[in-house]
């Protein structure tokens, strides 16, 4: 009888030592209700078969709308878990910004990440030069191409928090779902069946600032004794951005080796993954509208042959951002400028910045003009701000722009914290006109068009040029008969009584306007 109690002491004594924590006990339930530590365990190749379909709501047709449908399509996946290496094989057919299809795969690594085929319209120098298409992944498609595969591949993710206890750390719930940390992770669990519901990333985006980025788990389904959920919802601040079915598992399939090899001439100059401040949002949801230039710069492909942003003079006092693949305009006032477009990130708009105060002896930006509301071309407006401008906007941007410049942006790796609730917002219904001291003119026009609603034409009268954003790219060939961006640009032309020489773009370069308007004559 003492032996006994002094055993049962003991095995108390021990059991108090070794009480899990609240999160340990949230991870070993799941992993029970997902068939168990060692089925879990067990796995060592898994492969998925599915389809999806992407939406991104930044290319919404009217500022603060519903997301753009983007693409739908195939994905099938195969992963080695000892090598830690996954292929992917997509197509894609995208619906936006124009209807094409991507057939490509990729492998990633611990290591490096391999691109095979075409993936995107913005293909860099590497993807260019090979023959047939292929290219190492930058650094921050690689890093965030490996998040994203640990945030799909849950059944690996609660096998690591078994294994590494100590790491799975208290978190907030999420929706009264009880949730723990883990590397960067935020996992919510169903506390009825156990299971994870939730993968939350605490993400930076370009327009919202902070934002939650979040995998729903639903549709569960057992496979060799292992439960994997089938249906996988994606959302961006609780809006459905991707959502994946599941149509086929595999658990433990025989694995060609082959097929997930990186050839080493790749290999040798692949980059590896990004740490720090990766611009995962940016790499995501470029690629889902197929647009994404794979670099470790956001706003120019760091492979190119002459690598950087510039100020072009197009004019006496008129200068167009380029060398990445979104521009800009500035035009020199007397005592300030007018900044056309802020594309692509803070980080750009802090090049502008630190170019114009060198360049224009510190003259303030008082105007910031954006065409429209697309992230691509307005994720850089905080940066371009810091002066204390006013934005102006389209017909119909007053409240998407008053609420962006008001949402939380305290993990914006670009700038410090600022307070824009005071930037003054103005909407061009038809026409606005900012004048100098010395009577320059630089105009913005309302324009009718497919692409956005609320977009705006920018005119300045003694250089005779245009400026327009995603309709036409002037300097880029012109097709056969002009398409309806193009023809939106010459109505808007006519409709404003200018006599334009020439167009500059938010993409491509400058070019005749009497090209545009030959071709609308055909
Ligand atoms: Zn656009």
């Amino acid at each position: 009888m003492r032996y006994a109690l002094a055993a049962l002491f003991g095995a108390l004594l021990l059991a108090s030592c070794a009480t899990p924590t609240k999160e340990q006990s949230l991870v070993s339930k799941a992993a029970d209700a997902m068939g168990g530590a060692r089925a879990l365990g067990d796995i060592k190749t898994i492969s998925t078969s599915g389809t999806s379909k992407w939406w991104e709501p930044e290319q919404s047709e009217v500022p603060g709308g519903e997301p753009r449908f983007s693409a739908e399509g195939k994905i099938d996946s195969i992963s080695d878990l000892a090598s830690r290496t996954t292929r992917y094989d997509y197509q894609k057919n995208f619906a936006y910004p124009t209807a094409r299809t991507f057939t490509y795969s990729e492998v990633v690594t611990p290591q490096a990440g391999y691109v095979i085929g075409i993936d995107s319209n913005g293909r860099n120098a590497e993807s260019l030069k090979a023959n047939p298409p292929a290219h190492s992944m930058s650094g921050y498609r690689l890093a965030t191409t490996q998040r994203e595969r640990a945030r799909t591949g849950i059944a690996g993710m609660i096998s690591a928090m078994l294994a590494n206890p100590d790491a799975v750390k208290p978190a907030a719930d999420i929706n009264g779902l009880p949730a723990v940390e883990y590397q960067g992770f935020i996992v919510a669990f169903d506390p009825k069946t156990g299971l994870p519901e939730r993968v939350r990333n605490l993400d930076y985006d370009n327009i919202w600032g902070d934002v939650n980025y979040d995998s729903v788990l639903s549709d569960w389904r057992e496979f060799s004794g292992v439960k994997i959920p089938m249906k996988r919802s994606v959302q961006l601040n609780g809006r459905l951005v991707q959502e994946t079915q599941l149509t086929d598992v595999r658990i433990n399939p025989p694995i060609d080796q082959a097929r997930l090899q990186i050839p080493a001439g790749v290999l040798a100059n692949a980059a590896k993954p990004a740490t720090g401040n990766v611009p995962y949002q940016w790499v995501i949801r470029r690629q889902y509208i197929g647009t994404y230039l794979d670099s470790d710069n956001v706003s120019y492909d760091t492979k190119a042959a002459s690598p950087g942003l510039r100020l072009q003079q197009l004019s006496p006092g008129v200068f167009q951002l380029v060398g990445g693949s979104h521009n800009a305009l500035v035009v020199e006032m007397s005592d300030h400028l007018i900044v056309v477009d802020a594309p692509v990130s803070d980080a750009q708009s802090m090049w502008l910045l630190n170019a114009t105060k060198s360049q224009f002896s510190g003259k303030p930006i008082r105007w910031v003009v954006l065409t429209h509301h697309h992230m691509d071309h307005a994720g850089g407006v905080r940066g371009l701000l810091n002066d204390g401008a006013t934005l102006v906007v389209g017909q119909g941007n007053y409240k998407h722009f008053n609420d962006v410049l008001r949402a939380p942006a305290t993990r914006n790796p670009d700038m410090k914290v600022m307070d824009l609730t005071r930037i003054p917002i103005m909407e061009v219904t038809q026409s606005h006109v900012m004048t100098d001291s010395k009577g320059r003119q630089v105009m913005a026009y309302a324009m009718d068009n497919p692409h956005a609603k609320g977009m705006l034409m920018v005119w300045v009268p003694d250089a005779k040029l245009g400026y327009v954003t995603d309709l036409w790219n002037p300097g880029q060939p012109l097709p056969p008969k002009p398409n309806a961006g193009q023809a939106a640009v010459v109505s808007a032309v006519k409709k404003a009584g200018i006599q334009p020489e020439r167009f500059a773009g938010g993409h491509g370069s400058v070019d005749e306007y009497q090209k545009l308007e030959k071709l609308m004559g055909q």
